[in-house]
């Protein structure tokens, strides 16, 4: 993990440099094994790009700035929420193939080439040295192929032979122009057997086709027809195969590989897995999906399994009769086969796809459908919850129509279908045609609160923007990751705006932009573009800079620029690249292209995208002019580093509202901060200005100790002169700069202060964030509590929340967010009617909005009979949004012999395995249960990562859950020694320097301002 961050944080030539360095590359050039000594072989495949980068010699032939803007982005890295990159780390093989130490060092271009050419005259003087005697050595002549230095590193293939290839990267020599797959699942036995016909175009002469293939037992091998057969080569370790020519396959040559093979179907989450579920008689019933995003496809068959090797597929699925299969593109036809079993075509795909976007599923689902534009829409689900897909089918239909139009490009496929999974880790999968979902990403009944409606019409939008912004047009590598999921993340906010303005998303926008603002000040963040090559880093790129950070960097852009010119720029960038595979600088291109008031618009998002974190702007007032200052906010646990010269800048499109006029768009001033100081000019009469308006910008603002109390003092008195949307920001940042240590706890308290008359839920929200967030911190180490002090700012509006159904959105979410803390705080009236709504409930006589549902069964799961009763009502109810909030109530209970006992019960029969970090993360949110938690991640990690890969998603969010409220010095040794012991276990993981970090600025913040603290509450 130290490795990888090292990396990350390497300049951008430097980073760019180090991709040479690999050993196999430089001993090359001094071999006498069968390889050529420089073939065209050495180059990593680049799609689009009329260049390719020569790996060994050839490089050197390259112009160093033609070079240095195009490759670094494209091979480096840039970089949510719910996607398992399932690989485990047992079996993960990459953490082998770190460079040696003496390579891993960042070196410059011409070190590089400097090495190579010593290496070339130290060859060539040794040869000639060797040749004459060998006196020199004790040992006399050196046995042959064994002693020398330039000895060919190629790996041994599973046979011992040679493998031809020692890279990560495929070769670029073969590309596939089409695959022909074939595969038949067998349901009883858990296996399946498949066919995969590849035809490839050479495009430089070459002796080897080397390709990825995970976990397959592959039976015969063809080329050209199946006359002739041919030895496949296997390296497991990078998950390779190859076939090796003894004569050159001619640039422009078509060819055609055949390969058999069976395999087991996946019992984790990735590949082609089998999963299953209860029926309505309680029989168990079996199906089969895929995952593959993002290297999973070669579990399911052999491909080229990189983003840019785009290709047509034509897929073919065995089944019996009774269940469907379904694939991403339409049914063809269906034939009888052997053994009593259908076999279904389905058509040639009419558009050039990456191998992570390929699915398939066999079950036995119904459907219900519509058809819009010229695209069949249908929803799948287990025929039980049929009828909860008719909220789906709708909101599908209506984004595929606003989608259509705001990118001015047709849904290219005839049909586009909606699958419902009942055991499924990410929580949607945006598979070319065929999105694959978590049950509770896309069920919901007619009752369903209008939040639960939130959430589903959410994960549609996001993975229906995604058949442009992915699949249309497709990262080249997973370094630019957030060009896809920055942008559907983006989407899904912007689209649910327009589209569905009731559904009120703004505020959760405004949360999660928080939230990766609090991310990113970490020292252990990294750039939106950073570097990725070992599955491990791959996996650990769909975190919340990729999601969360890129939508953010992409609404500041957009509400930086006039009009429509942000929608021309990317409709212009899908229209240019469709069909192919883009970096990040490709899109900046082409919103340049429409904008003509910001010229430079690449030179100021790449600020944005090539370095970690973002600025804090801190504003200082002298008469009518008014400086501002840009510096990194950076969280630093190290007191030397925060001290050091700011060198990081930021172009920032600041934005700012003043006393008089801070409410509406027109109000707004606009300028950009390029460097590190800029002054305004502003009448000494204004009282207070308010920057970063709706906090769009992915910036912080400390306003100094005057600044602050005129804005305080203008909330005080009439909270409402801003929208809330900035005082929710002046919360955010307050609670921040504290934890920067730039203001006292005081100044947070003082700012807190003018809540009492608050009522909109996005600024509560977050102070009751920040606050249970101290408060569970606090209660910890059993200092003194918080509880008081919440209760004095909002025991007031708790008591003014209403029990009822409420259809307005912003309404459910200030009182859940209200209620959920008074009844943790044991607020007598809130357990009385939440105990009163629970009991109706029980007897048949209500329902609980489901916003309630979370705090009224916490109640209720205090009980011994109550506690009883919800784990009944889990096992029967088919409300898949009404058993997550049962689940986190059980897992919130008080009585640790329950969490216990439950806890450490969890196989997998009653609750889902998929279920399981929402409950370690219950579990760790309460008193009771959080050092359970943690012990129990301690004693279950192995058999977890078997579960939830190493870098999965899954896995940074059980770290984070059972370690984020630490803040001593006996627990951060703890999570140290325990985190730091996996080794290839998961030492090296990202989530696990957060972990640490966190748990220090913890500490540092409590020693900082515990006796305060002690003083005031
Ligand atoms: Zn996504």
């Amino acid at each position: 993990m130290d490795g990888h961050e090292a990396r990350a944080n390497l300049p951008r030539n430097m980073i760019e440099n180090s991709m040479f360095e690999e050993e196999p590359d430089v001993v090359d050039l001094a071999k006498d094994s069968a390889f050529p000594t420089l073939d065209p072989d050495e180059v990593v495949y680049e799609p689009r790009s009329s260049r390719l980068l020569v790996r060994g010699l050839g490089e050197n032939d390259m112009d160093d700035d033609e070079e240095d803007s195009e490759s670094s982005a494209r091979l480096l890295g840039m970089s949510f929420m719910n996607r398992s990159a399932a690989h485990r780390a047992g079996s993960s093989p990459y953490a082998r193939q770190a460079p040696p130490s003496s390579c891993s060092r960042p070196s410059t271009r011409t070190t590089v080439v400097c090495v190579l050419f010593l290496v070339i005259v130290v060859s060539m003087s040794m040869v000639l040295y060797f040749l004459p005697g060998c006196t020199f050595t004790r040992t006399g002549c050196p046995k042959e192929n064994s002693t020398a230095p330039m000895e060919p590193v190629y790996p041994n293939s599973t046979t011992g032979e040679p493998f031809p290839w020692a890279e990560l990267r495929l070769p670029a020599s073969v590309r596939p122009v089409h695959y022909d797959l074939t595969v038949n699942p067998d349901l009883d036995a858990m296996t399946f057997t498949g066919r995969t016909v590849i035809s490839m175009a050479v495009l430089h002469a070459t002796k080897r086709i080397v390709l990825h293939a995970a976990d397959l037992t592959v039976t015969k091998a063809t080329f050209q027809g199946q006359a002739r057969v041919v030895t496949l080569l296997e390296y497991k370790p990078h998950q390779q195969v190859a076939v090796r020519f003894p004569e050159e396959l001619k640039q422009g040559q078509r060819c055609v590989l055949t390969l058999d093979y069976h395999a087991s179907l996946s019992s984790t989450y990735d590949g082609f897995y089998n999963s299953s579920y209860a029926d309505k008689d309680g029989k168990k019933r079996v199906l089969a999906a895929t995952q593959f995003e993002p290297l999973y496809a070669r579990k399911a068959f052999p491909c080229f399994d990189e983003p840019a090797f785009k290709a047509t597929f034509l897929v073919r699925i065995s089944r019996r009769d009774g269940y469907v299969a379904l694939s991403n593109m339409p049914k063809a036809k269906t034939t009888n086969i052997t053994g009593g079993l259908l076999l279904d075509e389905f058509e040639k795909s009419s558009v050039n796809m990456s191998t992570y976007l390929v699915a398939f599923v066999v079950a036995t689902f119904q459907s219900v459908s519509k058809n819009v534009s010229d695209t069949l829409v249908s929803v799948y689900s287990v025929p039980e919850k049929k009828d909860h897909t008719i909220y789906a089918l709708d909101t599908a239909c209506k984004l595929l129509q606003f989608y259509n139009s705001y990118f001015d490009i047709a849904y290219p496929l005839k049909k586009l279908d909606l699958v419902a999974i009942p055991d499924f880790l990410a929580g949607a999968m945006e598979n070319w045609g065929l999105i694959t979902f978590r049950e509770t990403s896309l069920l919901v009944n007619n009752q369903s609160s209008p939040l639960q409606k939130q959430l589903i019409a959410s994960v549609v939008a996001h993975e229906l923007a995604h058949q442009w912004f992915g699949n249309l047009v497709t990262m080249s590598w997973w370094n630019d990751l957030w060009l896809n999921e920055g942008f559907a993340t983006y989407m899904q906010y912007m689209s649910l705006q327009h589209e569905y303005p009731l559904l009120d998303i703004g505020n959760h926008f405004l949360t999660v932009r928080f939230r990766a603002l609090d991310k990113d000040a970490l020292n252990s963040s990294h750039a939106v573009s950073a570097r990725a090559d070992t599955p491990e880093q791959v996996a650990e790129m769909f975190d919340s800079v990729s999601y969360e950070k890129g939508a953010s960097i992409l609404l500041m852009l957009n509400a930086s620029l006039s009009g429509d010119l942000f929608r021309k720029g990317i409709v212009g960038y899908l229209k240019k690249f469709s069909g192919s595979n883009t970096v990040t600088d490709d899109l900046w291109n082409s919103i340049a292209d429409v904008t003509q008031q910001h010229p430079n618009i690449p030179g100021m998002m790449n600020t944005w995208t090539q370095q970690k974190g973002f600025p804090l702007v801190s504003v200082s007032r002298d008469g009518d002019l008014v400086t501002l200052t840009q510096e990194p906010f950076l969280l630093s646990t190290d007191a030397t580093e925060s001290t050091a010269p700011p060198t990081s800048r930021w172009h920032i499109p600041v934005t700012y509202v003043t006393a008089g006029c801070s409410l509406t768009p027109d109000c707004v001033q606009v300028f950009t901060l390029e460097n590190r100081n800029a002054t305004l000019k502003l009448s000494k009469d204004v009282k207070w200005l308010k920057l970063n308006f709706q906090s769009t910008g992915f910036y912080m603002v400390d306003y100094g100790t005057a600044g602050w109390a005129a804005l305080i003092e203008a909330l005080t008195e009439n909270c409402t002169v801003l929208p809330r949307e900035d005082r929710a920001s002046l919360i955010h940042n307050m609670f921040a700069l504290s934890r920067l240590g730039r203001v006292s706890f005081r100044q947070v308290l003082n700012l807190l202060a003018y809540v009492v008359n608050e009522t909109e839920a996005a600024p509560v929200s977050e102070a009751l964030a920040q606050l249970n967030t101290l408060h569970l911190q606090l209660e910890k180490r059993n200092e003194l509590d918080l509880a008081s002090y919440i209760l004095e700012r909002f025991e007031a509006l708790m008591m003014n929340q209403t029990w009822g159904e409420e259809p307005c959105v912003s309404k459910q979410e200030l009182r859940e967010a209200l209620l959920q803390t008074a009844c943790a705080l044991d607020v007598p009236d809130c357990l009385q009617k939440a105990s009163d709504l629970y009991r109706q409930y029980a007897n048949g006589s209500a329902r609980v909005p489901g916003d309630l549902q979370r705090v009224v069964f916490s109640v209720a799961a205090r009980s011994e009979d109550g506690w009883a009763e919800l784990m009944q009502t889990y096992a029967q109810s088919s409300d898949d949004a009404q058993k997550r909030k049962i689940l986190q109530a059980l897992a919130s209970t008080r009585d640790t012999r329950h969490i216990a006992r439950w806890v450490g019960g969890l196989r997998g029969e009653l609750v889902q395995t998929t279920e399981l970090p929402l409950i370690i993360s219950a579990v760790s949110g309460g008193f009771a249960g959080s050092l359970l938690a943690w012990d129990f991640t301690q004693q279950n990690w192995d058999a977890l990562i078997k579960k939830f890969p190493v870098g999965s998603f899954a896995i940074q969010s059980i770290i984070m859950s059972t370690t984020s409220h630490f803040s001593t010095q006996t627990h951060l040794d703890q999570v140290r020694n325990f985190l730091g012991s996996l080794k290839k276990r998961g030492s090296q993981m990202r989530s696990v320097q957060v972990a640490v970090e966190t748990i220090m600025l913890n500490q540092r913040w409590m020693d900082a301002n515990l006796p305060d603290l002690r003083h005031w509450l």
